[in-house]
């Protein structure tokens, strides 16, 4: 069986709130390609989610003319993503990624914390008044599907 084929896809769209549902639908397309369990793939959507709805709440703080990028590839069984905004920036990454941290009293502050229970790895690359890009890594392979592998 041909799962998790290697791949690779590119989208870039305005930076509105509803645009974030189109990022879940694309990770979503990509990921149900392959083998996947359905936690997995809720798992990755709110990760997904979590990096594009920060591009446009806090990089762009509300403007909703400027550009989200997604990348998405697949290769050897390993889904990269990487959510890229050319927005105002973070001041202190580690202190932004640190559980219940928000610069808005009005956040609970979870979303690096879902990024990081529910990826395998979350890089995070920001510059002040440039741009932030959030590199979530997730292994689609697990180990009982490997077992599989190997018994056929
Ligand atoms: P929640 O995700 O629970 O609604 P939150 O967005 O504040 O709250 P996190 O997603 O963990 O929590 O992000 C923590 C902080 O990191 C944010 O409050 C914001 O200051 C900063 N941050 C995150 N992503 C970006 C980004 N793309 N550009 C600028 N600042 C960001
Ligand atoms: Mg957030």
């Amino acid at each position: 069986m041909d799962k998790n084929k290697e791949n690779f896809v590119r989208l870039q769209f305005t930076s509105i709130p509803d645009n974030v549902a189109l990022a879940r639908v694309l990770i979503s397309s990509l990921v149900a390609q392959g083998d996947i369990t359905l936690t997995d793939l809720e798992e990755i959507k709110v990760a997904v989610s979590e990096a594009v709805s920060n591009s446009v709440i806090h990089g762009y703080q509300g403007q909703e003319d400027k550009l989200v990028t997604i990348e998405a590839s697949i290769s050897k069984g390993i889904l990269k993503v990487l959510i890229e905004d050319q927005g105002v920036g973070i001041e202190d990454v580690e202190q932004a990624m640190s559980p219940a941290f928000s610069t808005d009293p009005e956040r609970m502050g979870l979303g690096f914390v879902f990024m990081q229970s529910f990826m395998d790895d979350v890089q995070v690359i920001s510059t002040l008044g440039k741009g932030t890009k959030v590199i979530l890594e997730k292994n689609l392979i697990k180990e009982n599907q490997a077992c599989s592998h190997l018994a056929n």
